[in-house]
């Protein structure tokens, strides 16, 4: 479903993803764990596209783009095959939840409005907010706000979701019902890159655990391998201070 060749990136003369390797399966759920600052976020940036690469390969289902001579219309077909979840959620502050989530159907993916409108609100349900179709960001809770940005991601139909450390920005009160949307999701088979510090979460709905560590991917392996004999000793130390 998705294959990363040799991805570099560097913002000036500081190299971040130093010649990243990873495949996920279709249908696979695979959580990227990693100190703060080790690249997480900007390998997920950098596979829907939101920065650019400077060498490397990208796959997602059938579009491929070679990140040294990217071509506009591979990125643009690739960035249609993702839909990433936010730390801060991203709605538009003046639109209601059913809005932001029928936007991307209706305008990128010209979708008829009602069967958008008919879409969106079954997304909205699935994700527990069939009663706030038409609040704003501003009178939703942030745990709301991150259901509400699911919902969006769901919408598209993507090949992948990406979630950025989609609870991170939460109290800790609102995490669970985040989870539990994200968990009820991963049980339906859909394929999920999760950049996450919830170490629990990550070791109950992801089957595989990537690892790294300064812009590398230092380990990875199944969940269950992974948290009870971790073979490097940078993963050991990481997960000594997690958990
Ligand atoms: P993580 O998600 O693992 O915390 P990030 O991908 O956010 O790591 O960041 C990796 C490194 O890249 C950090 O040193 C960060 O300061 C740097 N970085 C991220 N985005 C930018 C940017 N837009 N400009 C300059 N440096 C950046």
């Amino acid at each position: 479903m998705i294959a990363l060749k040799e991805i570099r990136k560097s913002f000036g003369r500081h190299e971040v993803l130093k010649g990243i390797d990873l495949e996920v399966e279709k249908g696979e759920v695979v959580a990227i764990l990693g100190p703060s600052g080790s690249g997480k976020t900007t390998l997920l940036r950098c596979i829907n596209y939101l920065e650019r690469p400077g060498s490397g390969r990208i796959r997602i289902g059938d579009v491929a783009v070679d990140c040294g001579h990217p071509s506009k219309k591979e990125i643009h077909r690739l960035r249609g095959r993702s839909a990433m979840v936010f730390q801060q959620y991203h709605l538009f502050r003046h639109k209601t939840a059913l809005q932001n989530v029928m936007e991307g159907l209706v305008v990128v993916q010209n979708v008829p409005k009602e069967e958008a409108r008919q879409r969106s609100v079954e997304l909205l349900e699935k994700v527990g907010l069939g009663a706030k179709l038409d609040a704003y960001p501003s009178q939703l809770s942030g745990g709301q706000q991150q259901r509400v940005g699911i919902a969006r991601a769901l919408a598209l139909n993507p090949d992948v979701i990406l979630f950025d450390e989609p609870t991170s920005a939460l109290d800790p009160e609102l995490v669970g019902e985040v989870l539990a949307v994200i968990r009820k999701i991963a049980r339906e088979g859909i394929t999920m890159i999760i950049v996450t510090h919830e170490m629990a979460f990550a070791q109950e709905v992801a089957s595989r655990i990537v690892f790294m560590d300064d812009g590398a991917v230092i380990e990875e392996g199944a969940a269950s391998e992974f948290f009870r004999s971790p073979r490097e000793e940078r993963t050991r130390q990481f997960l000594r201070r997690m958990t």
